[in-house]
């Protein structure tokens, strides 16, 4: 059979398998106590004082901005490299993304273009493939002009930024993180937003179920049954079947992303000094290597759209990441420009993902690096 690479995919065990069916056989299988404790380890696992889960990575992303209250008329500058839910989420509360052009070498956000006019509220940088942003120029930044920092960290559950693992939110207001399967760790769909500020917390988990709060009405005149509703939420709950998964994907983050650096080590020894493409620069930090993007050094010369088809020919499940989110048409429609941020657009023109996830075999990784010579060569 012929062998298929995508480039990114889940690894389930009979753990994760075991843990999911034994809270199908319990009392609860929506959110119950599965979803505390996962919320509790993750909180533990990372650092953070607080984490609340959702049913995916972008109702997390909403629900942190709402707990910023980010409104009409107000803006939040962030990254065109990324997938629309880090911009999509501003819209649903009205407000507006800028997006602020990258660096070259590691498809970051770059921290010395970004400007801060009137109504910004926020900064929301995304580790792109894994690769921490510079959070502490970004954190200075904002700090000068009191605004807050979320990370959109969905690539980079496991990386550490300098000392500091992200997630403990050390420079920034919240961190949010996605389960997808291409992620990390999975629970299907879902994601989770860490922080150390207890009004945020608070103010998420009402978001996630529409807005009400359960808390004893002490010497209220009222019945034990009595609830508020206190602003207008969303059914974004994870289910105890989700969070189970998650607690036992968890438990092997570590050697998952021990995996995908050895893998990524790989990749940069065989591919150093190569004539077609250059590798993502890690400085100072340590990715967690969601994607492996390669970059054409001359995407016109060596035409991207047939290195992409001879790739999947050859078994590769290559994809791009990604193209700037302003392009989409919907964001055209709003008005957004082609050619606001030229190194993204470049960026985008040179990009490929290529194979990386923790269950690849080292002859899966050999065959991905002969693979794509033989194709480079041949142009
Ligand atoms: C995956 C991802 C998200 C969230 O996606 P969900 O599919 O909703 O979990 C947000 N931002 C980035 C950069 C992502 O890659």
């Amino acid at each position: 059979m012929k062998k298929f690479l995508p480039y990114g995919r889940q690894y389930i065990d009979e753990d994760d398998v075991q843990s999911v069916v034994d809270v199908l056989n319990s009392d609860y299988i929506t959110q119950g106590p599965k979803v505390d404790e996962f919320e509790k380890k993750l909180a533990d696992h990372f650092g953070s004082k607080y984490a609340v889960v959702f049913n995916s990575g972008t109702s997390a992303l909403h629900g942190a901005y709402f707990a910023i209250n980010l409104g009409h008329e107000e803006k939040l500058v962030t990254s065109p490299i990324t997938f629309a839910a880090t911009s999509n989420a501003a819209l649903y509360l009205g407000a507006k993304p800028i997006f602020c052009d990258i660096e070259s070498a590691t498809g970051n956000i770059n921290p010395s273009l970004i400007q801060v006019p009137k109504n910004v509220k926020a900064i929301v940088p995304v580790h792109y493939a894994g690769n921490p942003v510079d959070l502490k120029s970004v954190y200075d930044l904002a700090h000068e002009n009191d605004l807050y920092v979320i990370e959109d960290a969905a690539h980079a559950v496991g990386a550490n930024y300098n000392d500091h693992i992200i997630g403990s939110c050390k420079y920034s207001d919240m961190t949010v993180f996605s389960f997808h399967p291409v992620k990390h760790i999975t629970t299907g769909e879902g994601g989770a937003v860490l922080t150390n500020n207890p009004d945020f917390y608070d103010k998420m988990l009402k978001f996630r179920s529409h807005g009400i709060n359960k808390d004893k009405f002490q010497f209220q005149p009222h019945g034990d049954w009595y609830y508020e509703m206190q602003f207008l939420g969303h059914n974004y709950r994870m289910t105890d079947i989700q969070a189970a998964l998650g607690l036992s994907q968890l438990n092997k983050l570590k050697e998952f992303v021990k995996r995908r650096r050895k893998i990524a080590r790989i990749y940069e020894e065989l591919f150093e000094g190569n004539h077609y493409f250059d590798t993502i620069d890690c400085i100072n930090q340590e990715s967690s290597y969601h994607l492996f993007p390669i970059l054409l050094k001359d995407p016109y010369k060596c035409k991207k759209s047939n290195i992409f088809i001879k790739l999947r020919e050859k078994g590769l499940g290559v994809q791009v990441h990604y193209i700037p989110v302003y392009l989409q048409p919907y964001y055209e429609d709003l008005g957004y420009k082609a050619g606001s941020c030229p190194v993204a657009e470049d960026f985008y023109h040179r990009e490929i993902s290529i194979p990386i996830y923790p269950a690849m075999s080292d002859d899966d990784v050999n065959y991905v690096v002969e693979t794509i010579y033989e194709i480079f060569h041949k142009l």
